[in-house]
């Protein structure tokens, strides 16, 4: 039996230390909200693959659904041979995406890959090259997608330069002291400054920041850029790589401010653990790319097509947009709970859309000094008592919960009292 320790050095001599890794503990089995490592251990995953397993691990519906397709077939190339569950996918999530307006589908592999389209997309649509995204942003580790990504270390150190272009506005943070005023100021300024808008082709935005911290942004602002793209002609994009698929309680977390977005890109729980992704957009849009430019030899696995179709079935069956608010009330509520604590002044800030939740660790309230190295403790901490949970932020300073919708509330408060019991020993270290 292969133990943690000689995977993990085996790893290091096969696997380029690039590839970061939060914790030496090797994946045997997984289900629903539970992983165990090869040693028997079992931990409880708040982490859900980042984010990829609202219906938590191995849901029967998506094994069926891969089962059967399994036996069908794996491959022909969508752009070759095609096959149903691409089409019935589109379908779906042409129903499902907001807006009453006429709607198509592409599929492709990773949220990346689904970012990249949606800029070659937005270009080819409106003629235009200028993209906005902002600061605190992530859209993926490609060229394109890494420069719109508003953080530098680690992600862009080393990497550039990056694909012109790109300008990046500042993304509105009250507990920061960024209002949705000086966000919109920040976006005036780029407009006056290096991009006329009528050379701008997007506007980007994750309606929760992911990656940078957990951060919701506010539906006012949203509501802001749906006008400022509707006077200018700008494509505006709601990346929902993250906040989609029954996360923050809705299908896609801008349907909780009623813009309607123009592209929107998918990925991670789109297909309960399979690599998908895809762009949805307006109708018109999404066919202004000439025949053969778009498209790619994996995008749309017919296997990962199924497994999408069984996943968007367990989220309809098992009623998870109501459990992901129910989730998210009884999980902040507990961290609101341990803020109140003289003990727990270490967590500034606890934050939620739905069951997409964080709080932020400070060394000090008030001037909010992130406690960067203290939040790396909690979850080394957390993970020797049996809790898979990781962090997010510019800083690295909050402790993001993505738990399984699926979980069942035992489940779920066995994970808070381990948070909470890890916080309360890194404090005392601090
Ligand atoms: N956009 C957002 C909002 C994300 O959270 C991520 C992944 N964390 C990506 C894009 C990139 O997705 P992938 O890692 O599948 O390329």
């Amino acid at each position: 039996m292969s133990t943690n320790k000689d995977l993990q050095e085996r790893r290091k001599a096969a696997v380029p230390q690039g590839v970061g890794n939060f914790f030496p503990v090797y994946a045997e089995r997984a289900e629903n909200a539970e992983i165990w490592d090869v040693e028997g251990k079992r931990y409880i995953d708040f982490a859900g693959g980042i984010g990829v397993l609202n219906v938590g691990h191995n849901h029967p519906k998506v094994k069926a659904a891969v089962r059967e397709q399994v036996d069908k077939c794996m491959h022909t190339c969508f752009q070759v041979v095609p096959y149903e569950p691409y089409i019935a996918l589109a379908e779906r999530l042409n129903e499902l995406a907001p807006g009453g307006h006429d709607k198509k589908t592409i599929f492709l592999t990773t949220g990346a890959e689904a970012v990249e389209n949606a800029v070659k997309i937005a270009r080819a649509a409106t003629g235009r090259t200028g993209i906005v995204s902002f600061a605190g942003a992530f859209h993926g580790r490609t060229m394109m997608t890494l420069g719109l990504t508003g953080k530098v270390a680690p992600y862009k150190t080393g990497f550039g330069p990056f694909p012109s272009d790109i300008y990046h506005a500042r993304f509105p943070n009250s507990y920061h002291g960024v209002t949705v005023e000086d966000a919109l100021a920040s976006l005036e300024t780029i407009f006056k400054a290096d991009l006329d808008p009528k050379r701008c082709a997007a506007i980007i935005i994750e309606p929760v920041q992911g990656e940078g911290g957990f951060y919701v942004a506010p539906f006012g602002f949203l509501e802001a850029l749906r006008a400022i793209c509707d006077e200018h002609g700008i494509l505006l994009i709601s990346d929902e790589i993250q906040t989609g698929f029954a996360r923050t309680g809705k299908w896609f977390a801008i349907e909780h401010s009623g813009v309607v977005p123009d592209l929107i890109t998918t990925a991670k729980s789109l297909a309960g653990g399979m690599p998908l992704s895809g762009v949805i957009g307006r109708a018109e849009i999404m066919d202004a790319v000439a025949p053969g430019g778009l498209g790619g030899t994996y995008g749309g696995n017919p296997v990962a097509c199924a497994a999408a179709l069984g996943a968007i079935d367990a989220i309809e069956e098992d009623k998870l947009l109501e459990r992901s608010i129910e989730l998210g009330d009884r999980i902040t509520a507990r961290f609101k709970q341990m803020a109140s604590k003289n003990s727990l002044n270490c967590i500034g800030d606890v934050r939620n859309l739905g069951a997409m939740i964080a709080i932020e660790l400070v060394k000090d309230r008030d001037t909010q000094e992130p406690a960067t190295e203290m939040t790396a403790d909690v979850l080394r901490r957390s993970l020797d008592k049996g809790l898979v949970v990781i962090s997010c932020g510019v800083h690295g300073n909050a402790v993001r919960v993505l738990v399984p919708l699926t979980a069942a509330d035992e489940t779920i408060d066995e994970g808070l009292d381990i948070i909470e019991q890890s916080l309360i020993e890194a404090s005392q270290q601090g």
